[in-house]
Parts: C-alpha cells; structure tokens; sequence
C-alpha cells in the first residue's frame, strides 16, 4: 500500500506568516527562522505582535481564509487522492490551516496546535513533537505503508530522505544543490508524475 505525504505550505497553500505579513501591512510578521534561529522566541515574538495589534484568532482566520490555496492545488490534490492515501505533514498549526482545509476539500492533516485565551487571544502553541514529519514517516514505513514524500524547503529534506521515495516541489536553489538525490518538480503536472514514477519503482 502507497501513502503520498505532502508538505503544506509553499506546496499546497501559500507561506502562511509571509502571506499573513503582507496582508495585514505587519511587516514584522516577516522575520523566520532565518532571522531569529531561536523558535520558541520568533513564536512569542509573532504571538505578542499579533495580540499588540489586536488580532484574536477569529481576525486571523479571516485573512488565512482568503488566501486561498495555491491556483490548482485542490485540483491535483482531489486527483491525488483518488489513486493514494494522502496524509499532509506540516508545522504550522490546526488553528491557521483549517480555514484552507476547508478549501481543499479537508484533506488529513498532521500539525501542531495553538491556544487561545477566552478574549479570542492567542497566548502559546503547542508542537505535537519535535521532527514530526520524519517521525510520521518513520512511523508509516512501520505500518507497512511505502511512503512517497514531496515538500519546497530545507525543514522537508528528512521527511523525504526517510520516506522510500522523495520529491522536491519548487524547491529554492540551495536546496536543490544539497540534496541532488531527489527529482525536482516545478508544477502540479510535475508533481503528479514524479509521484507516479516514484510508485512505479518503490
Ligand atoms: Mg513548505
């Protein structure tokens, strides 16, 4: 049995915090963990800037909801789901993806979890664990599942070197550099026929 786990963000959605910055004008909201390599501090330091501009989470919902998913991913994704298992592994959180699920038909979805005061605040977030796409993939491969995984970005590449067969999916080109072992593919066409080849030889 084939499963297909997809990587979110810059797969199937946009980059939730850049597309969130740029909507609402918080440039702040720009910084990663390119800027700040400490996690814990850039999630506080987003939380604080969200709560000091006075969005609670159903505000934030609202700007998530009308990015909508990226032009043909529910598409491909509806397509996928009739010849695979899929299961979608991200680190962002239940509460900023479900606006997008929704869009993409509600699509399993493996991530982590934020909290929120009684005022509607967002005041912690909670990882389920850490590594969690590897470790899903891990896990999987355990339950006899071949399992072909596809992500965009550096924090993909031990999900994809776990899983029997991986694919990067509009990768930047540091990425593609370091890791010349997986086929890359620019396009949901692409995609699919990556995905197709890698179930043809696993
Ligand atoms: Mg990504």
């Amino acid at each position: 049995m084939q499963l297909v786990c997809l990587d979110l963000e810059g797969v199937l959605v946009p980059e939730i915090w850049i597309e969130f910055a740029s909507r609402t004008g918080i440039a702040e909201l720009r910084r990663t963990t390119r800027d700040e390599p400490d996690y814990d501090k850039l999630m506080k330091y987003r939380l604080d800037l969200l709560k000091a501009h006075k969005l609670g989470l159903p505000d934030i919902q609202k700007v998530i909801a009308a990015m909508g998913p990226m032009v043909g991913a529910k598409e491909f994704l509806d397509q996928l789901r009739r010849d695979f298992q899929v299961i979608i592994l991200s680190d962002t959180f239940y509460e900023f993806a479900m606006p997008l699920m929704a869009q993409l038909g509600m699509p399993t979805l493996f991530c982590h979890k934020l909290e929120a005061d009684a005022a509607g605040f967002l005041v912690n977030y909670h990882l389920r664990m850490p590594n969690q796409k590897k470790e899903a993939v891990q896990r999987f491969k355990e339950l006899r599942f071949q399992v072909i995984a596809a992500g965009d970005s550096y924090n993909d590449t031990a999900m994809l070197m776990e899983a029997h067969a991986g694919i990067l999916f509009h990768p930047p080109q540091n990425v593609v550099d370091e890791f010349p072992q997986f086929p890359v593919a620019l396009n949901y066409t692409e995609l699919r026929a990556a995905i197709d080849v890698a179930a043809a030889h696993i």
